[in-house]
């Protein structure tokens, strides 16, 4: 005869308790943007009715999960130009920063702070303004 080999989930909160409970099922939840899968029991199955509520209670963003979105938020206040004309560092860092969030990646590097800001970044900057 051969041999036959089982794989056995337990579930991941008995796991934690040091206990190995055989899991029953699984439940996937996306939280801040990350997706997580957790193996659960029938009795850490009962979690799933709170997350009903969530799902009831939310809205279905669809995949792909990107960071919280940000449309709706008002816009950074622009700050006066600078005596030469010139938009003032801070002025154009925020801006680019604002432009990264929405994007949800770096569009525009920008250091945290310091005198200079990347030409190309100052460019786009005057581009978008003017
Ligand atoms: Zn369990």
């Amino acid at each position: 005869m051969g041999r036959r080999t089982y794989t056995v989930d337990y579930c991941d909160f008995d796991e934690a308790d040091g206990k190995d409970v055989e899991a029953t099922g699984s439940i996937t939840v996306g939280i801040d943007g990350k997706l997580y899968e957790i193996l659960v029991c029938d009795e850490h199955g009962a979690i799933r009715e709170t997350l009903d509520a969530i799902k009831e209670l939310g809205k279905v963003i669809e995949a792909p999960l990107a960071p919280a979105s940000r449309r709706g938020r008002s816009r950074t206040p622009t700050a006066p130009a600078t005596a030469n004309g010139e938009p003032s560092v801070a002025e154009v860092r925020a801006w680019a920063k604002a432009q990264n969030e929405a994007a949800g990646e770096i569009v525009y590097p920008v250091a945290p702070r310091g005198p200079r800001i990347k030409k190309e970044v100052m460019d786009a900057y005057k581009a978008a303004h003017a």
